[in-house]
């Protein structure tokens, strides 16, 4: 039990401070405890720079100031935070005593942990680096030591012998874990370290010119696990294949697909020719110029593109082409290199009425505009201009 000392008005909510409290106020890199205090939901708990804690409560408060009251904490999300927490001593640990690399930030979030190190090497180093700390690090929560809390002075703190931790000024309480890390630390931790679980690095990443290791521990190496596993299982389903198998399998069908991908390319480039050819021999003539016009359904510019310069390949050809995509209408205009019609002024007129923006060069131009129900209309005043411009044989 405890009793409420104060009640305030605190960025829209209530600020409550009680003579004494189980609540852990945010710091240190790790978060604050949330839990209630008489049925008042606490979501957030700072400490002021008096020392005050203060337990942050939405909504309305079922207590006065004097009143005697009592706090809860939510257990299991405590344990997850003195797991990741403890799991921090004891991996920052490993990683000085193996490579000498100091703990120069920590930082516990909702996905993961992370510890900025002073760990500099190729990334295959690192790699085999973090497997040997992540290999020390589960031997001591396996030997499941004794986790000890000294409370001792400035100057007996100096005698001991403690891990750097820049980010942490106030060396009063120490950490030991035995026969392992000296630590000074105001957090949460666990008594033993088998508490822990176990302790799996998720991956690293360059920051602030040091190493930056992501890790979970305990519970929430278990959920990464289960996460993690069910997505192989899903993999290897699909290729009929067992989990260890996944990685080639999938590496294969990359394989496979950019095979597919070189041969279709291939493939359009022929038929783009054919496609072309058919195009001229149907297409309106008007003294020896042929204007092919078409709208496609579904095609992409690039098809487009391709489809145009095959047509304008030989002599006497204007291709006016264009694509529907649902709200949009793209096209392309291009012109054998023997003609003089303008493609780019053609073009911006086009698009003028179809409410979008164009151009190009004079024998090759791009465009488009929203608005599609314009499209034939478009392209027919196009071809008006086309044949107008034609000089007369
Ligand atoms: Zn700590």
């Amino acid at each position: 039990m405890a009793r409420v000392v104060e009640i305030f008005e605190l960025d829209g909510r209530k600020a409550v401070v009680l003579d004494q409290t189980a609540f852990y106020p945010e710091g240190g890199g790790q978060p604050n405890d949330i839990g209630v205090i008489n049925r008042a939901p606490v979501n957030y708990v700072s400490i002021d720079d008096d020392g005050r804690v203060i337990h942050h409560i939405e909504g309305d408060i079922p207590f006065a100031i004097g009143d005697e009251v009592a706090g809860e904490i939510d257990w299991n999300r405590r344990r997850e935070m003195i797991q990741q927490h403890t799991g921090q001593h004891i991996l920052s640990q490993a990683f000085f005593q193996l490579f000498g690399a100091e703990t120069k930030g920590f930082r516990i979030t909702d996905r993961s942990t992370e510890i900025d190190l002073t760990l500099e090497a190729q990334p295959d180093e690192i790699d085999r680096a973090i497997a040997r700390a992540e290999d020390l690090a589960n031997a001591v929560v396996f030997d499941n030591r004794e986790i000890r809390v000294h409370n001792v002075s400035p100057e007996e703190a100096a005698a001991l012998p403690l891990r750097k931790e820049s980010f942490v000024a106030d060396c009063v309480r120490v950490i030991e874990i035995a026969d392992y890390d000296w630590s000074p630390c105001g957090g949460t931790h666990a008594i033993r370290t088998g508490e822990v679980g176990l302790i799996a690095v998720r991956g690293w990443e360059r920051a602030k010119k040091m190493t930056r290791v992501h890790f979970l521990c305990g519970v929430r190496a278990l959920n990464d696990y289960r996460r993690v596993s069910r997505t192989a299982d899903a993999i290897a389903r699909k290729f009929s294949s067992g989990r260890e198998d996944v990685e080639s399998s999938v590496t294969r069908l990359f394989d496979e697909n950019k095979r597919l991908l070189r041969r279709s390319r291939e493939l359009a480039q022929i038929a783009a020719i054919v496609e072309a050819h058919e195009l001229i021999e149907a297409a309106e003539t008007v003294e020896g110029l042929r204007i092919v016009s078409k709208v496609f359904e579904d095609r992409d510019v690039e098809e487009l593109n391709l489809l145009a310069h095959r047509l304008v390949d030989g002599d006497n050809v204007v291709a006016l082409l264009a694509a529907k995509e649902s709200e949009t209408a793209r096209l392309v205009f291009a012109r054998s290199a023997n003609l003089s019609a303008d493609m780019n002024a053609l073009m911006r007129a086009a698009c003028e009425r179809l409410g979008g923006r164009g151009g190009g060069k004079s024998d090759f131009a791009h465009g488009g505009g929203t608005k599609v129900g314009e499209l034939n209309q478009a392209l027919e005043l196009s071809r008006t201009v086309v044949r107008a411009s034609h000089p007369r044989g």
